[in-house]
């Protein structure tokens, strides 16, 4: 049975889409660590990174950056975090978290955002890729 990604990247599920291309899609994280919080996921429904092969993992890493290059021109921060966790959604994604403190990479300290809000920060993360 898909998966909830797998279902966000289909469309099944609605979600605050940045970008894709044809192996990854990047979405805003529902609920973010901060604002511009965002997951690059992969296609291919994969439990855990290093099962994926290199050729997807290296894209995967080079999707990553250059969606971490555009959240860092558009949400001030001081720099953008990276993490793999999976531990609640077992789909192969990279957190990209703009940080100000280390609190803000540690996954305690959840920022609400309205709609209006989400769809900001999309747009200024669109703009700059
Ligand atoms: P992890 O699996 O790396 O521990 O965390 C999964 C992440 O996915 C969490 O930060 C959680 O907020 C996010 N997440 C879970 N379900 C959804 C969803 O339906 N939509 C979005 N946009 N994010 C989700």
């Amino acid at each position: 049975m898909a998966g909830i990604f797998s279902k966000i990247i289909k469309g099944e599920i609605t979600s605050y889409k940045v970008y894709e291309d044809e192996k990854c899609y990047a979405f805003l994280d529902i609920n973010p660590n901060a604002a511009g919080h965002t997951l690059c996921v992969t296609k291919k429904e994969v439990d855990k990174v290093f099962d994926l092969s290199e050729d997807d993992y290296n894209h995967l890493m080079q999707f990553s950056r250059k969606v971490a290059l555009a959240i860092r021109k558009a949400i001030p921060c001081k720099r953008v975090g990276m993490s793999v966790i999976g531990l609640e959604v077992p789909h192969v994604h990279v957190h990209l978290i703009p940080l100000n403190s280390m609190e803000d990479a540690t996954f305690q300290n959840k920022q609400s955002l309205t709609p209006e809000e989400f769809q900001a920060t999309v747009v200024k993360i669109q703009d700059c890729l």
